[in-house]
């Protein structure tokens, strides 16, 4: 019987399986961008570039330094729930990695043209490559010089998926978004160089910024020259939490929640309850309506907070949400209490 029979339960076959993936973690180039600059990331690269095509619809390269990926790993990179990053359970609680789904390679490559390149020695001749066309076949891997490290080239993305690419805007709206998305990467990682390209020209060329003359450097070329002039620099610890960067005054304030960056241990968070706090700062001291802006790093221990929340890992949830609230609410209400513009605010509450 024919409705019998299409109501049979089906294994998904692995491509279409992807592709459902990708429709969580990759929406549009800027997903592909913090997916692969993350992979960067986690392979401890010093200097990561950027180069995308057409707002990165067309294409997206990210090259970068780090360890490399082994010849025979590199179709494993491409499959899914492959990962290098965790092997067990005990790994995923206190993981500090930017990855460990072994989702995104696996879901970028069923709706793009990918290219994977990679060296893990200095000898600039080696070198493997790996070609994805929309994953229709088994990746082949053939030899290719390549300096240690590994470029990801993502072309034409969603070309296989007509209904996604028809939500993709203009090739200036799609920038924009990747250039957020850079934005907030370089300001997680001071230690790492960055440069960012689009269409053939250098938009963003930010050396590692070990100090903090360099760091504010970074800031300004990311932020405008603007921002650090009306905003307070701060350092707090409070037993195993540190909160530092800068807030801005409340006379610098925004219409649009625009300029808010609030890194936990380097990834990039947006939680109600970390709004909330720095909400309830500044709620005596900015008009309504009003936005603060900021740039914050919250460390705490790897252990009391799971990052495991979502697929673009945006969320996070501390094993003590209160203390981390109260910490970030005291240190925040009394830097913009005390302080005058420029200064810096330094203790131990
Ligand atoms: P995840 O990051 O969650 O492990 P991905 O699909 O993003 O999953 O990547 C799969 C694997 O490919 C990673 O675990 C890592 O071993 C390898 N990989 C991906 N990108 C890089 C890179 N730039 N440098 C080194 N290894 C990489
Ligand atoms: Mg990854």
């Amino acid at each position: 019987d024919e409705t019998l029979e299409a109501r049979r339960i089906r294994v998904l076959d692995p491509r279409l399986a992807n592709q459902i993936a990708a429709g969580e973690v990759v929406e549009r180039p800027a997903s592909v961008v913090k997916e692969l600059v993350e992979n960067a990331i986690d392979a401890g690269s010093r200097r990561i570039e950027v180069e995308l095509e057409a707002g990165g619809t067309r294409l997206i390269r990210v090259r970068d330094d780090g360890c490399g990926i082994g010849e025979e790993d590199l179709p494993l990179a491409l499959s899914r729930h492959a990962t290098s990053k965790i092997a067990s359970l005990e790994d995923l609680e206190g993981v500090a990695s930017l990855g460990f789904r072994g989702e995104a390679l696996a879901s970028i490559s069923s709706v793009s043209r990918l290219e994977l390149m990679a060296n893990v020695d200095d000898d600039p001749r080696n070198g493997w490559r790996v070609v994805a066309e929309g994953r229709q076949m088994e990746p082949r891997v053939t030899p290719a010089p390549h300096p240690r490290g590994t470029s990801l080239t993502v072309r034409d993305l969603f070309f296989n998926t007509p209904a996604r690419r028809k939500f993709l805007r203009t090739e200036k709206t799609e920038y924009g978004h990747v250039e957020e998305a850079f934005r907030r990467l370089a300001l997680s990682r001071f230690d790492i160089a960055w440069v960012l390209r689009h269409n053939q020209k250098t938009v963003h060329q930010l050396p590692a910024s070990p100090d903090s003359a360099a760091r504010e450097r970074r800031i300004s070329a990311l932020l405008g020259k603007g921002f650090l002039d009306n905003a307070l620099h701060l350092d707090l610890e409070a037993g195993s939490l540190r909160l530092w960067g800068w807030v801005g005054l409340p006379t610098h304030s925004r219409a649009q929640a625009d300029q808010q960056y609030f890194f936990v241990n380097g990834r990039v968070v947006r939680d109600r309850l970390v709004a909330h706090a720095i909400r309830q700062a500044y709620r005596d001291v900015l008009f309504h309506g009003r936005h603060p802006v900021f740039v914050l790093y919250l460390e705490v221990d790897p252990t009391v907070v799971d990052v495991n929340v979502h697929p673009t890992k945006h969320e996070v949830r501390f094993r003590d949400g209160r203390m981390v609230h109260d910490f970030l609410f005291s240190s925040l209400h009394r830097a913009l209490a005390e302080a005058r513009p420029g200064e810096h605010v330094a203790d131990v509450v």
